[in-house]
């Protein structure tokens, strides 16, 4: 025994092929050091970091999106399958859905993937970014820490340093702007962003639904497990490893569907999500496997029986970790009085959805205790720029929130909505030449052109209208050979509101609805003018909810495919000149760049055709010389 153990301390391999070149050689082989330059990196590719990266790109940024796993979409992505959730509440407050980037990605899904597979939504996502000229995609890519330089006071990050493992590679970034999207907030962490993590008392921000005192803990973390049913009964012979569950387990959480996980099997909020989160992922895994063994094998569940497991996550779904602070926070309080800001770039609307940290291992208590509200809030830039970083924004679950606030904030549509905003705001900035927030967060008429791009660019901001004097729309006299409001089409409105949603909200449907198909509407202009393009927004059913989701009663209250009420095919003439003539159309916000100016004065759009519904119905006309 004493001999074998010396012999293997003392024995060295030598592949006799080996010729060492020099001292450098492959056992001492560094990966290689690559560094790139752009407007903007951003760190993190779930919807927050997408949405950010895509709205950058499209209004001239130059940029790098570095996501740590193969695919893009974070929690909504194949690996873990939530369903992207949002302001409308699932349609709890209908036409309140998110629109811009994120609801031209709900309708290009719904069309392009009818039948729910996550692999083409993970592809989705990649191709919309790959193919975005301006935005270079590093996947497998960690960002693992930063430099930054202090100048009279202000700290900025200079370079981000990001591996790619998988290729030997290590990049560094030079960026004028950054955004940790990366949910646990690892970019800031490195450069020292002032942020907040656990459950704040009720005094902290004078929060009610606070608790009586601080803690260090947060919302658990969950693996999600698709099923399926079979012609013949499955068995499922569970891993020695699972944990028990019996059926009080079950009293406050309901097996309510056996295709789609349960996003109650919550565990981890107790320990810390970050470091911790190896250990989480194993116990998650008990969890899930656990649930599933006593659904098949507890006898509770007869009707189970030809049910098997087809895909059980491997990452856990993280609900909460830091949270940076910016000069706004957004608390229980701005969020139940529906406060709008002035300077508001993006809304939410979801519950506040608190949830047990410790998740099942708490089953006489219900897992989360949610405030459902009326109304819409809007959220401030201020909640999007960390208050010691200088050109540091943050976007996703890690924005500037109480525990409260960030209740609500952190479904995905209120981050894609924030990630639109800041990666335009971003662009703008880069645009007028801009190395530091502050002259975004200190300027009322910089916020203000944000917001008319994002309008633009098919945001929705709560309360306000277009008021783009470039839009020669709006100089025109509108006209519709059938139906209601034609002017509608320029009243600067994208939606049909609800006065529940808010005191700057009245019930309105600032939408032409023809009486039947075909229908046109004409614009005429005061003068003749050049035309470069023209812009559409048509209705996608926001009485609907719409999303990628894995559960069955949730997609039958949805349209998979082509929503019903999309016009379809349209043709649009200026002076009786043919310049657009579009078959085919399932997006909501079309924008039509002319191949030239067109010179005229009477623009006809003539709707042929929709998806579903018997009747042309339009939100927004906008022309552009
Ligand atoms: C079980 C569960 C149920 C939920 N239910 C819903 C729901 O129904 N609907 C809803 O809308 N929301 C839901 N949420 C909340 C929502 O999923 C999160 O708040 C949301 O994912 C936050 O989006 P994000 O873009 O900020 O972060 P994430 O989705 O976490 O994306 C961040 C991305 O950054 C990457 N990243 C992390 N660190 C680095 C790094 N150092 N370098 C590079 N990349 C990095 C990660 O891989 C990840 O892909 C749920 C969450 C959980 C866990």
């Amino acid at each position: 025994m004493r001999l074998r153990r010396i012999c293997r301390k003392s024995t060295v391999r030598i592949n006799p092929f080996f010729i060492p070149k020099s001292k450098f050689d492959l056992r001492f082989r560094v990966p290689n050091h690559t560094t790139l330059t752009a407007d903007f990196c951003v760190a993190g590719g779930g919807m927050a970091g997408v949405c950010t990266a895509l709205a950058a790109a499209r209004r001239g940024a130059s940029v790098v999106l570095i996501q740590d796993r193969s695919v893009l979409g974070g929690n909504a992505s194949s690996e873990v399958r939530m369903h992207v959730v949002g302001a409308d509440c699932s349609g709890g407050k209908p036409g309140a859905r998110e629109s811009g980037i994120l609801e031209e990605l709900r309708l290009e899904d719904a069309f392009r993937n009818p039948h729910r597979s996550y692999s083409l939504w993970d592809l989705l996502l990649y191709e919309k970014v790959h193919l975005e000229n301006g935005i270079t995609l590093l996947l497998d890519t960690t960002v693992v820490g930063c430099k930054t330089e202090t100048i009279d006071g202000v700290t900025r990050i200079t370079s981000i340093q990001a591996h790619r493992e998988s290729t030997e590679d290590h990049f560094a970034v030079d960026a004028t702007w950054f955004a940790d999207c990366t949910g646990d907030g690892r970019l800031g962490f490195e450069a020292g962003a002032d942020f907040m993590r656990g459950r704040e008392d009720r005094v902290a921000f004078d929060e009610a639904r606070a608790r009586e005192t601080a803690d260090g803990q947060t919302l658990g973390s969950s693996i999600l497990f698709t099923a399926r049913a079979y012609p013949d009964p499955q068995p499922f012979v569970a891993p020695s490893w699972v944990r028990t569950f019996k059926a009080s387990d079950f009293v406050h959480r309901a097996i309510d569907g056996y295709e789609y996980g349960y996003w109650w099997s919550e565990w981890g909020g107790q320990l810390d999500t970050i470091r911790d989160n190896d250990k989480i992922r194993h116990e998650l895994l008990r969890i899930a496997l656990g649930i599933w063994n006593y659904i098949k094998n507890s006898g509770d569940h007869p009707d189970a029986a030809n049910w098997a497991l087809e895909w059980v996550g491997a990452i856990p779904g993280k609900r909460e970790s830091r949270r940076f602070l910016g000069r706004y926070i957004v608390t229980e309080g701005v969020i139940l009085k529906g406060h709008v800001p002035s300077d508001q770039v993006a809304y939410g609307g979801w519950a506040i959805d608190l949830h047990e940290p410790s998740g099942v291992d708490v089953p006489d208590k219900p897992p989360y205790t949610p405030t459902h509200f009326k109304n819409l809030f809007g959220i401030p830039v201020g909640c999007y720029c960390s208050r010691n970083i200088g050109n540091l924004f943050m976007g996703g679950r890690n924005i500037s929130a109480s525990h409260v606030g960030f209740a609500s904030t952190r479904v995905m549509g209120t981050c894609a909505a924030g990630g639109q905003a800041i990666g335009t705001a971003v662009a703008m900035l880069t645009e007028a030449g801009h190395t530091n927030h502050d002259a975004l967060e200190a300027s009322p008429p910089l916020i203000a052109a944000l917001q008319q791009r994002l309008l633009r660019d098919d945001a929705f901001l709560p309360g306000l209208s277009n008021r783009d004097d470039k839009d020669l729309a709006r100089t025109a006299t509108v006209t519709g050979d059938t139906g209601n409001g034609a002017d509608r089409v320029v009243d600067g409105v994208t939606r049909a509101l609800k006065a529940q949603w808010g005191p700057w909200s009245e019930d309105a449907p600032h939408c032409f609805e023809s009486t039947a198909l075909p229908a046109c509407l004409d614009l005429t202009l005061p003068g003749k003018s050049l035309i470069k393009t023209i812009e559409l927004t048509f209705d996608s059913g926001f009485e609907r909810p719409l999303a990628l989701t894995p559960s069955d009663w949730f997609t039958a209250r949805m349209t998979r495919g082509p929503q019903p009420e999309l016009i379809k095919d349209y043709r649009i003439t200026i002076d009786g000149e043919v310049v657009v003539n579009e078959v085919g159309n399932f997006l909501r916000k079309r924008v039509h760049r002319l191949d030239r100016s067109v010179e005229g004065k009477a623009i006809r759009i003539e709707f042929l055709a929709t998806h579903g519904i018997p009747m042309a119905r339009v939100f927004e006309v906008r022309i552009y010389g």
